[in-house]
């Protein structure tokens, strides 16, 4: 089996400019807007010292993109990656203004990341590195401003650090300047598995989109965190065979499934997926080719390329991760006919219980996991009615029917907000 790893050319918001341009083309949008749309409204970047165990101080770089706040405040994930770049912040951050916009939730999209390799830092290092970070960002960050989330690397712990550092500064508890908090102080039910969740949903729509049925269809999923192996649990307990799983490490593979919570379980205490008993091991972009129904990529940006399109054998794919598909595979996925729920749309049920878990903090006034489950189920099968209504209205890819609504509410905002002064 062939094990690419992702094109070092790669540039995740030439990327998102590139599927913008498609969607603005198609929606007719004049230059003016384009103007305003295609860049971000504002971009941080900051260095700022570190004290590490050993006593060295070390000096990271981290950023926060706001790309547009005209339908209400920024709102993205926080990024802790050896690979993080500006760029890559200024494409997350578009594609969150997208998604909120799609899932029709009053929230502008943002981004940020520090350049940091967490494996290799104490838990004391890594509490520094967030709260310095968090101190330096705080002049954009805020409960009505600007308000971050976990994304790769991040967790509760780290929102919860953040938290209490803005809070501090402030002089009192300021839930709401985080999600994806511990519950206990004032996280959300449902928060942790949300992204996994809306996935499920939206893929549940996709199947029947396609007449295909779930029961005992075979899933392949890259990544194996907080989407990945969420998603792989809840695949399986709605009846499919999780059939490939993989992280940074590799892939495995068995034909007849895997139990999800075992293998999570083997992860936790072996720091990989690689060795689990009884299947074949192979490479981490290697889950992308194999036979499957449904692939799940779950990891990151610019996965499936050129290169690789062609041997997807998926008849859905699901993308839990941001950006994991370039427009190039795009075109190729479509040819094959293979149905593709985009990012934007099928990885909104995080940024949609981020929502509902803001709205609880801002009341303070918490919800039952059946409420904010039933919620989040109307919001995320709404949203895809509507982009596959467009698709078919327009002939075209669910990428492109997504990209074309969302942007289409985004500039009816900014036109009837009106240009400052
Ligand atoms: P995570 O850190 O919990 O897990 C990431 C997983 O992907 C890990 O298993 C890691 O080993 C693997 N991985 C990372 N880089 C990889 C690479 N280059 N190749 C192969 N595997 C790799 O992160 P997460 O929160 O699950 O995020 C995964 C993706 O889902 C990201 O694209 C993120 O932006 C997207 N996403 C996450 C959320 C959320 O609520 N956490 C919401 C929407 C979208």
């Amino acid at each position: 089996m062939h094990d690419e790893v992702r094109s070092a050319a790669l540039n995740p918001y030439l990327m998102a400019v590139e599927q913008f341009e498609a969607a603005a083309d198609k929606l007719n949008l004049s230059e003016d807007m384009r103007e305003i749309l295609r860049q971000p409204k504002r971009e941080l970047t900051v260095n700022f010292p570190v004290r590490l165990d050993s006593g060295r101080i070390k000096t990271f770089t981290g950023y926060r993109v706001q790309h547009n706040v005209n339908r209400g405040p920024a709102k993205g994930g926080i990024r802790y990656s050896p690979d993080v770049t500006l760029d890559e912040v200024k494409a997350l951050a578009m594609w969150m203004t997208w998604k909120c916009a799609v899932v029709g939730i009053p929230f502008g999209g943002a981004k940020g990341g520090v350049i940091c390799d967490p494996k290799h830092m104490s838990p004391g290092e890594l509490e520094r590195l967030t709260r310095r970070y968090a101190t330096e960002i705080s002049i954009v960050i805020g409960p009505h401003g600007d308000i971050p989330a976990p994304d790769i690397n991040t967790n509760s712990q780290v929102m919860a650090w953040i938290m209490d550092t803005y809070s501090m500064h402030e002089g009192y508890s300021i839930p709401a300047v985080v999600t994806g908090k511990p519950l206990s102080i004032g996280g959300s039910e449902g928060r942790n598995d949300a992204t996994a969740t809306g996935v499920l949903f939206v893929t549940r729509q996709a199947a029947k989109r396609i007449g295909m049925p779930l029961q005992a269809a075979r899933v392949s999923i890259q990544g194996y965190g907080n989407a990945g192996a969420i998603a792989a649990r809840l695949f399986h307990n709605e009846g499919c065979k999780i059939v490939a799983v993989s992280d940074t490490s590799g892939g495995i593979y068995n034909e007849s499934g895997l139990d999800p919570a075992a293998i999570l379980r083997f992860k936790q205490e072996r720091g990989s997926v690689i060795g689990y008993p009884n299947t074949l091991q192979v490479g981490v972009q290697d889950v992308l080719e194999i036979p499957c129904d449904i692939l799940i990529p779950a990891a990151t940006e610019g996965v499936i390329t050129a290169a690789n399109a062609d041997r997807v054998q998926a008849r859905i794919i699901s993308e839990a991760a941001n950006g994991p598909t370039t427009p190039e595979a795009d075109e190729i996925l479509f040819k094959k006919g293979i149905l593709i729920v985009p990012d934007i749309l099928a990885n909104a049920g995080g940024v949609t219980v981020s929502y509902f878990e803001w709205v609880q903090d801002l009341q303070s006034f918490f919800w039952g996991v059946e409420e904010i489950t039933q919620k989040l189920e109307v919001l995320m099968n709404r949203a895809f009615a509507a982009v596959a209504d467009k698709a078919d209205l327009y002939s075209c890819d669910m990428r492109l029917a997504a990209n074309m609504l969302a942007i289409a509410r985004v500039a009816e905002a900014t036109q009837v907000r009106g240009i400052y002064p």
